[in-house]
């Protein structure tokens, strides 16, 4: 009898390596350390600093961000200062779970992020059902499976993780509800097996994505918002608590996918504590160029720090017009100016030039005097020192040109800065800004950190641990040539260490 898949994978998101690794020697992971043993594994590759908003439309369409177009929820809109929201169906690239299908083959995906699959009669998909990023509200194709999914696993336990507060017992309740959403996926994952044989199956926990952000300082006393009633409440590592949740629905997932089908476990990239710069950033560039800042933004400063007082309940009907109302006086600033900041996550930084030619009241010419502007920003972005440590504030900046090579080019930011995660910084300095505070209004205690890790377990691979990288754009058309289709035209190409040897000429 043939087993319920014949390809699967399964990804951790923003399940920290470090973490799993230690837990694992520590016996305290026992299914994932089981496949870390049969498995051949390696280290992955990310697009660098801004990985976090592109790494999972890189990993559907084995295409790299500049060909693709999407790094964050919220982009540039070109053609104004303004910002749009970025959905899976504004990506220009198709997944290859796609070309999959289309060879003839039974493709099925749950919670994948940004991952859009046509709707055919061998297509399954399950989507915003317990997403990090909550767009839509539950979708499902075929649409009759919606009754289905809410009766095995009702609804996400947890929403949007976002508009809890640091408060101890809305914590409580949030790694509650993300604990219970890894066991709830699980029984989501077997109810869709059970509709196979599937040759691709393809699965997401959400679940440590939110830990990290929400969790992180729970963990950890040194912390700068660590609360000493977060250990009384929570327990010692709450994220543990949430990472031995996935790693129990993991075990009932693989243990009934069996053993012959192949299987990749993909970490995607990873989590550390949430110490940046972002929320100065725009006021060290207004420094930079000269500029007083808005008289409005103080008064609409304060406004959004009472707003995100108020309890999630309150927010979240009104979340999206509260961006709006909160961008609309920047975004006409934005034309008056030579260089901004744009959203990102805050992870990193991203700075746009008001180009003349590709804005439309731009300021700096491109060409020579564009990259010289470029330059100069440079050097006074890594002049920055954290006024805590004296310690360099920003460890890298790099060029949209080299990371976002391709047709969609002029989206990205002009430059993308890498925080210094190593501690916090309440305030930066320089000699030609002065001193500026870090006030985030952004209550995650952890953000995200590059590095990723893979599994390949297979009846034809002899376990054992690579050495390098694997760039995530090669994972899904390695998931492809497993089932003999060969996905042309894009940047990503099957990873020979993953294939049966015979394939390996
Ligand atoms: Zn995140
Ligand atoms: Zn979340």
């Amino acid at each position: 009898m043939p087993g319920p898949a014949r390809v699967a994978c399964i990804t951790l998101d923003s399940a920290e390596q470090s973490l799993l690794r230690q837990w694992v020697n520590q016996g305290l992971l026992p299914h994932f350390g089981k496949l870390l043993k049969e498995s051949v594994s390696s280290a992955t590759r990310n697009p660098e600093i801004i990985y976090s908003g592109t790494l999972w439309p890189s990993f559907n369409t084995g295409v790299w961000p500049g060909r693709h177009n999407h790094y964050c929820y919220l982009q540039p809109d070109s053609g104004s200062y303004g910002l749009r929201r970025f959905l899976p169906e504004h990506l220009s690239v198709d997944s290859i779970w796609n070309a999959v299908a289309q060879q003839g083959h039974r493709v099925a995906l749950i919670d994948v992020p940004n991952a859009r699959l046509a709707c055919t009669s061998r297509t399954l998909q399950v989507a915003f059902w317990g997403e990090h990023v909550v767009r839509r509200p539950l979708t499902c194709w075929p649409p009759s499976l919606e009754l289905e999914v809410q009766q095995v696993a009702g609804k996400d336990p947890v929403g949007v993780c976002d508009l809890v507060r640091q408060r101890p017992q809305e914590l409580r309740r949030l790694k509650d509800g993300l604990i219970e959403r890894a066991t709830r996926r699980a029984d989501l994952a077997l109810a869709v097996l059970e509709r196979g044989p599937w040759d691709l199956f393809v699965l997401n926990f959400s679940e440590a994505h939110c830990a990290g952000h929400q969790l992180w300082a729970t963990r950890d006393p040194k912390h700068p918002q660590y609360q000493t009633a977060f250990r009384t409440l929570l327990g010692e590592d709450p994220l543990l608590d949430v990472y031995q949740a996935i790693d129990r629905g993991l075990g009932r997932i693989v243990e009934a996918l069996g053993q012959d089908a192949f299987l990749l476990v993909l970490a995607t990239h990873g989590m550390g504590p949430r110490y940046d710069a972002a929320a100065a950033l725009d006021s060290v560039l207004r420094r930079l160029d000269g500029i007083d800042v808005p008289k409005v933004t103080g008064p609409i400063e304060t406004v959004r720090k009472m707003w995100l007082q108020l309890p999630g309940v309150v927010r979240r009907p009104f979340r999206r017009m509260a961006d709006v109302l909160y961008d609309g006086p920047r975004e006409r600033e934005r034309a008056t100016r030579r260089f901004f900041a744009v959203p990102t996550t805050d992870n990193c930084g991203g700075v746009r030039l008001n180009i003349r030619g590709r804005e439309p009241k731009g300021h700096v010419e491109p060409g020579a005097p564009y990259h010289e502007l470029c330059d100069w920003l440079e050097r006074e972005l890594l002049s920055l020192v954290n006024t805590a440590t004296g310690v360099p504030a920003v460890t890298r900046v790099l060029r949209g040109d080299l990371l976002f090579a391709g047709p969609f080019r002029n989206q990205f930011p002009d430059l993308v800065i890498e925080w210094n995660h190593e501690a916090p910084i309440p305030a930066v300095r320089s000699q030609r800004v002065g001193e500026i505070r870090v006030e985030s209004p952004n209550p995650r205690t952890g953000d995200h950190r590059p590095k990723g890790l893979v599994l390949a377990r297979s009846a034809d691979l002899a376990p054992h641990a690579l050495d390098g990288d694997m760039a995530i754009v090669d994972l899904a058309p390695t998931l492809a040539a497993r089932l003999g289709v060969e996905a042309s035209g894009i940047d990503g190409k099957p990873i020979l260490d993953f294939l049966p040897q015979y394939h390996r000429v």
